[in-house]
């Protein structure tokens, strides 16, 4: 019997696999990290080798420790850090290059020359993004004209694209399947997010020849077949999206209006808004939700680069604590009019803001303030920097009232607690919070016909624990506005 599916999810610290069961239960798990690379200062890369190798070891520690064989597989999913590039010779299957990762800001020069050119309305218009180096095309620009031989090469059709799923694909399949899904398509900024095509405005602005770039298929669609010399038998390859879309998927955030918010490292909040593609009027991106039976639904998102990450810095730069977990206990024990605010803009500031020279800062220290009341101050500025999505969303006419979260920070009771009272929303958290993994196989699930719809989808989301807002409007327009302030105090622009 096929009971099993084996969701690979790509992160940018880790490779991981996960065998679910097909009704979405996780039962074994395999992870590895690899090497970051720093070459230069805002500079980011992964060797795409290690991308692979790691990806592919987790897969057989994950089913090795559920205990199964591969013909107990019916699908494989992938889930995957989005934007980060990679280039690769059709023939060898050798990358030229290291992988350019999504946070590497090299581009930033050449993407300033394309805003002062006026191409920002346009590029939004088809793409739904913001002007940025964090989207793929500026970068493979870069590679194109950095790499010798690499544009000559692609101009004679040697060489192939591929976001993270996209190179996955190619190696899983030894070179048989040259394919993306159109989530990640619509990351790259060379993809028409409303006719689901490739634009050639925008191949010809970034200077990309056509033949570089994968086929756009539905999430859940046939990708192929892994080689039988990987598993011991071939499998089907049969769902794709990027790791936020995924995660609205395994958080079951099926209809128009309802929400996510992941908490890791950053925190990435997604609102479906259903077959239409909101152009943001406040700095949100609009992108591709997910495309299933032909069908595109799209999302609102907000990105922000600093979550978990303000409370690693308490932990690492500050040493005012030794565990991340050790912060609900410390919060509890804080008057909550401790009137402090830290600003993590420690890399700039991201949605709605997107003000890369901003830097961070604390506000409102008396002699009293402690380590208790610093500690309470970050895992704030999480739930204040949710608020200012929120508000983005609010003000592009969208109000999203319950929110699914998921995330390592979100085993913090305390944090979603005050998240539902800083939003004045329900906050709820799953009991499976392995979201991102869950949607891709999900999608497997779909494709093999083992759940029928996304409905079937829905029935299987299951609540651990519902946070309601306790705090007064009053209250929460008040210290709100004390948050704005610090805000504004830290902006460049
Ligand atoms: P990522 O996938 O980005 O690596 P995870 O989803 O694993 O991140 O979440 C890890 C982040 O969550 C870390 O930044 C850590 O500081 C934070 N975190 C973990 N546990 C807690 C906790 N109990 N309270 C607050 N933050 C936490």
């Amino acid at each position: 019997m096929k009971n099993y599916i084996l969701s690979i999810d790509q992160g940018t610290t880790s490779s991981r696999a996960i065998v679910f069961s097909s009704q979405g239960e996780a039962i074994a798990t395999g992870q590895e990290e690899f090497t970051q690379h720093y070459p230069n200062n805002g500079w980011v890369e992964h060797n795409a080798d290690d991308i692979w190798q790691s990806t592919l070891r987790s897969c057989h520690a994950a089913i090795k420790n559920a205990g199964i064989s591969s013909d107990e597989i019916l699908g494989i999913g992938i889930t995957n850090q989005r934007e980060t590039t990679i280039i690769w010779d059709r023939a060898t299957g050798e990358p030229i290059a290291n992988a350019i990762v999504w946070q590497d800001r090299r581009t930033s020069d050449y993407c300033q020359q394309l805003r002062s050119q006026g191409h920002e309305q346009s590029i939004q218009e088809k793409t739904g993004l913001l002007l940025d180096p964090y989207f793929s095309a500026s970068k493979i620009r870069w590679l194109l004209d950095s790499i010798p031989g690499a544009r000559s090469k692609a101009e004679a059709g040697e060489l192939a694209f591929g976001t993270v799923d996209s190179f996955l694909l190619w190696k899983l399949s030894n070179g048989k399947e040259h394919s993306t899904d159109a989530t990640n398509a619509s990351r790259t900024m060379l993809f028409n997010i409303h006719e689901q095509c490739w634009d050639e405005e925008l191949l010809t602005l970034f200077d990309i020849p056509p033949s570089l770039l994968p086929k756009v298929k539905d999430c859940a669609a046939d990708y192929g077949h892994s080689a039988s010399e990987l598993f011991g038998q071939e499998l089907p390859i049969l769902g794709i999206a990027g790791d936020q879309q995924a995660a609205l998927i395994g958080q079951a955030c099926f209809e128009p209006g309802m929400a996510k918010s992941t908490y890791g490292t950053g925190c990435f909040f997604m609102l479906n808004t259903g077959e239409q593609a909101l152009n943001s009027n406040n700095r949100l991106l609009t992108t591709v939700a997910y495309r299933l039976q032909g069908k595109t639904h799209y999302a609102l998102e907000g990105s922000i680069f600093i979550a978990g990450a303000a409370i690693q810095w308490l932990r690492d730069g500050l040493h005012l604590i030794s565990d991340a977990a050790e912060t609900e206990a410390l919060a509890k024990q804080t008057d909550s009019d401790h009137g402090v605010y830290l600003v993590p803009a420690f890399t700039g500031l991201g949605a709605p803001y997107w003000d890369p020279e901003a830097r961070g800062a604390l506000f409102g220290l008396t002699r009293d303030t402690g380590i208790k009341e610093l500690v309470t101050a970050g895992l704030e500025s999480v739930c204040y920097q949710t608020k200012d999505l929120q508000k983005a969303m609010e003000a592009d006419g969208q109000r999203p009232v319950n929110i699914r979260v998921d995330g390592g920070m979100t085993k913090n009771n305390w944090v979603l607690q005050k998240l539902a009272d800083i939003l004045g929303a329900t906050i709820d958290r799953p009991s499976c919070v392995e979201t991102t993994a869950l949607g891709a196989a999900y999608l497997v699930a779909l494709q093999a016909g083992v759940l029928e719809s996304s409905e079937s989808i829905a029935n299987l989301w299951q609540l651990d624990k519902r946070f309601e807002a306790q705090l007064s409007k009053h209250e929460r327009d008040r210290r709100y506005q004390g948050w704005q302030d610090a805000v504004s105090r830290v902006r460049s622009q």
